[in-house]
């Protein structure tokens, strides 16, 4: 890994919001890189550039994939204000492809904004994944991950994940006691291939999801790719 500099580049951050928000939230890419090569044994860098930022965005995601190992990108289709599907996008997805790195969307609803006057101008209907088939169907070759059990569209995002091979689902953000019937009877059936762990803490601590998921009627086998094996295919480790 390159030895790691600080440019400055103030509008990278964890979910980079560069056109919708007057301030940025969460860490910066470049912090967040410093922590995880710090902690290379237990982490690998995802990071987020937003798809407004054109072709400053795209050569910046080339430089991270290039020169600092970054195996995956977050997109937050309602915070950064975008369809996925939007051309406009294109030309970075290009370069995460190129990079054989993962693009990770969030999907559903989001705690963002929630309650708020006008949501604080959030729009949820970004954050429908049918919206990432249409990516699925340019990019074959693109390894798509639809973040959350998408409420409410949790049917769009199985039925995605089931047509495209190129996509897969984490369960991050939600308590497995709450996951829809549906969902889990597609991690025990079809979907048993590409369903991957995941907790979104701080909002959900790891150990909280695992016990959860314990108490789930989930076939031993199963479990073991949930939590490790899909993974590890999907991130070539
Ligand atoms: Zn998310």
């Amino acid at each position: 890994m390159a030895k790691l500099k600080f440019p400055n580049l103030d509008e990278a951050v964890a979910i980079d919001i560069h056109t919708h928000a007057e301030e940025p939230c969460g860490m910066h890419n470049y912090e967040m890189l410093e922590v995880a090569a710090e902690n290379s044994d237990v982490l690998i860098p995802f990071v987020s550039i937003d798809p407004h930022k054109g072709k400053l965005g795209v050569r910046e995601a080339r430089k991270l994939i290039e020169e600092f190992g970054v195996k995956g990108f977050k997109f937050h289709p309602t915070m950064q204000g975008f369809y996925p599907n939007d051309r406009m996008a294109y030309p970075l997805y290009e370069a995460i492809n190129d990079g054989g790195a993962i693009a990770l969307f969030h999907t559903g609803q989001t705690g963002v904004g929630s309650g708020m006057p006008g949501g604080m101008g959030m729009r949820l209907k970004y954050s429908n994944p049918m919206y990432m088939d249409d990516v699925a169907a340019d990019f074959p070759d693109l390894k798509i991950i639809l973040a959350h059990p998408s409420f409410p569209w949790q049917e769009e995002a199985l039925s995605v994940a089931t047509h495209k091979p190129n996509v897969y689902i984490d369960l991050s953000g939600w308590s497995p006691k709450y996951f829809p019937p549906i969902l889990v009877r597609y991690i025990n059936s079809i979907l048993q291939d590409k369903m991957l762990f995941g907790s979104d803490w701080p909002v959900i601590t790891p150990d909280r999801w695992m016990a959860d998921f314990a108490k789930l009627e989930i076939r031993d086998e199963i479990r073991q790719k949930v939590l490790k094996a899909n993974a590890r295919k999907l991130l070539d480790i």
